[in-house]
């Protein structure tokens, strides 16, 4: 985990950067009955449009026969309009024809079954949408004619469109007595209540000496495989307790809140080897019904119903499926397998609908950080994927409560000797090598323009940001006390950054970071907390290869003699000799995390 990925050179203009106005998407449902042959088909056909580009979310639904294998046909009522870039379905389009083939995973659909598929197209002079569907070569527009307004009554209550949540997920008035009643959550959970520790994590930095000045801070409880939600004393990372000694710890407490962190998907940190997980790519239905199932089980007991329960979903991964597909510098076939098949959109779309039913669950989504997301072609359609999949599965965006920035990762919380619109000679400091044209020099400015940007996509306007502020203080002997030499914009950069990183793209175990800002509630406009959630102390990933039947790899870029690749500037990786595997306890970095820690012990 804890990958960063730019495309390196000129920043490419995707179809989808620098998106201007949404239009509010449309909604057609058209629920269809084939004349003769069995099969009957309700397709739920939506879209978020602005200039030139659009995102559109199908639900097929099949009212017949079983099918075991479909292909979704339509024609787009408008030459211009091209599917550009698809997902949960191969894609192909002649003309104005356009054909969407099942995959392995989502092919068989049982009389009553629906699988969603979704693609981000392109368009000019406008956008209408398509006015009938055929399924398997049967026609499913029973010809309604007018796709923006269907008859309300030819909608099977069944066949809800994304924006409703789904059977699988209790809608209030159904949800069980144990359940919290939806609707009682509070803007920012973080505001005015005390933080759980978590004990086992106290302990590993208690046995540190000087640990105890920090052991008391809330950190995060990562649910890092399945067994994690029962507990798992053998594992190197977590320990005995499960997700429900957690909470019972918590209430013993008198806890006001309680982090989790989700991160089990379908072929985990796609791009990346350290903290690949247990679950293969097609292993979404594993994912739902034996990790988030169980998960939403227990945190929706009543009993917990006064803690406000935090929950951070599935860290790097909707980042990785913008920056880390093929073409690109640094691309994974992984990364193009789950991205294909659906795997990280429908599963954080699943997470999110049934653990956002919980009335007292808040799910804030990870978003990556500035030193990976901060480029034009890369902002904008990272904010359309987190979109895509806050609306897969039958999630809403309600279910969003906001996102996280800079987990588990370094990047400076704020820059104080430079900013983004400072030049030297007449040269901007984004031509400096460190910024290398990014629009951002820290994550605080990242987080706050990030959040814009999400609202401006269809996210709640009262959504919270989270910064992870666990390791990024640069504190210690070596941290500038003012702006760099004005010889160069290099000089004045490197000179004045607090962020000692060799380059903005290493992520593992780095040598000189420290402990950064403590938790705490509404530390600026528009973020509900700093919050650690990666646990100081806990490894990023192993310096050699270790074998371990975690499913853990060994990624060079925590190899300290590696000289680094495309992807960090083929800078040597900065981590610190002799770690651990992921999640490890490393006493030697929490060592050098307090000495360097800022503000200061
Ligand atoms: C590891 C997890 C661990 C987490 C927190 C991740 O890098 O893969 O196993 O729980 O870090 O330390």
């Amino acid at each position: 985990m804890n990958v960063w990925r730019r495309l390196s050179g000129p920043r490419r203009t995707l179809a989808l950067a620098g998106a201007g106005v949404l239009v509010a998407g449309g909604l057609v449902t058209i629920p269809v009955t084939a004349a003769q042959a069995a099969t009957q088909c309700d397709i739920a056909y939506t879209t978020n449009d602005w200039q030139g580009g659009f995102t559109a979310n199908i639900t097929i639904k099949n009212l017949g026969d079983p099918v075991n294998g479909w292909t979704l046909g339509w024609t787009f009522p408008n030459s211009s309009q091209r599917v550009q870039q698809g997902w949960s379905a191969t894609y192909t389009q002649s003309g104005n024809q356009v054909t969407a083939r099942s995959l392995s995973y989502n092919g068989t659909l049982a009389n009553g079954a629906s699988t969603n598929i979704g693609f981000n197209g392109a368009w000019s002079g406008s956008n209408p949408k398509p006015t009938s569907f055929t399924l398997n070569g049967v026609v499913c527009n029973g010809g309604t004619g007018n796709p923006t307004t269907p008859p309300p009554t030819t909608a099977p209550p069944t066949t809800a469109p994304p924006t409703t949540a789904p059977p699988t997920t209790a809608p209030p008035t159904t949800a069980p007595p144990t359940t919290t009643p939806p609707g009682t959550k509070v803007d920012n959970p973080y505001a005015g209540v005390r933080g759980y520790v978590n004990p086992e994590w106290k302990a590993k930095a208690d046995a540190e000496p000087g640990g105890s000045r920090v052991s008391n801070n809330p950190t995060a409880v990562w649910l890092d495989r399945i067994a994690a939600i029962n507990g798992t004393p053998n594992s190197s990372s977590n320990g005995a307790f499960g997700v429900r000694e957690h909470l019972d710890e918590a209430l013993r407490q008198g806890a006001g809140y309680i982090q989790f962190v989700i991160y089990n998907l379908p072929g985990r940190d796609c791009s990346a080897l350290a903290s690949n997980g247990e679950l293969g790519p097609n292993d979404l239905p594993r994912y739902k019904a034996e990790y988030i199932d169980p998960i939403a089980a227990i945190q929706s007991d009543s009993k917990y119903r006064n803690l406000r329960i935090i929950n951070v979903i599935e860290i790097d991964s909707l980042p990785n499926l913008v920056t880390n597909t093929s073409g690109q510098a640094g691309g994974t076939v992984m990364c193009d397998t789950v991205k294909a098949n659906g795997a990280y959109v429908n599963g954080v779309g699943y997470a999110l609908a049934k653990l956002g039913a919980i009335g007292n669950v808040y799910n804030y989504i990870d978003a990556g950080h500035h030193g990976w997301l901060g480029w034009d072609s890369n902002f904008g359609p990272t904010a359309d994927i987190l979109k895509t999949a806050a609306v897969a599965s039958g999630s809403t965006v309600n279910n969003v409560h906001g996102f996280i920035t800079n987990t588990a990762n370094y990047s400076a919380l704020q820059e104080p000797y430079f900013k983004i619109t400072d030049t030297v000679n007449g040269q901007t400091v984004r031509q400096s090598k460190w910024v290398d044209w990014n629009f951002y020099v820290d994550e605080l400015s990242f987080a706050q323009a990030f959040r814009t940007k999400l609202i401006s996509v269809g996210f709640n306007s009262n959504i919270g940001m989270l910064i992870d502020t666990s390791r990024n203080g640069w504190g210690g002997a070596n941290r500038p006390t003012g702006p760099g030499a004005t010889t160069s914009v290099d000089t004045y950069v490197n000179g004045g950054r607090i962020d000692r990183r060799a380059h903005a793209g290493n992520w593992c175990n780095q040598a000189g970071a420290g402990l950064g800002e403590r938790p705490r509630a509404n530390p600026a406009t528009g973020i509900d907390a700093y919050v650690w959630v990666k646990p100081p102390g806990e490894s990023d990933g192993s310096s050699k290869e270790i074998p371990n039947n975690e499913g853990k790899g060994f990624d060079r870029m925590c190899d300290p003699t590696y000289g680094g690749n495309a992807r960090n500037g083929n800078s040597p990786t900065g981590a610190l000799p002799d770690a651990p595997i992921s999640g490890a306890w490393f006493s030697a970095q929490f060592q050098e995390l307090m000495r360097n820690a800022y503000p200061a012990l």
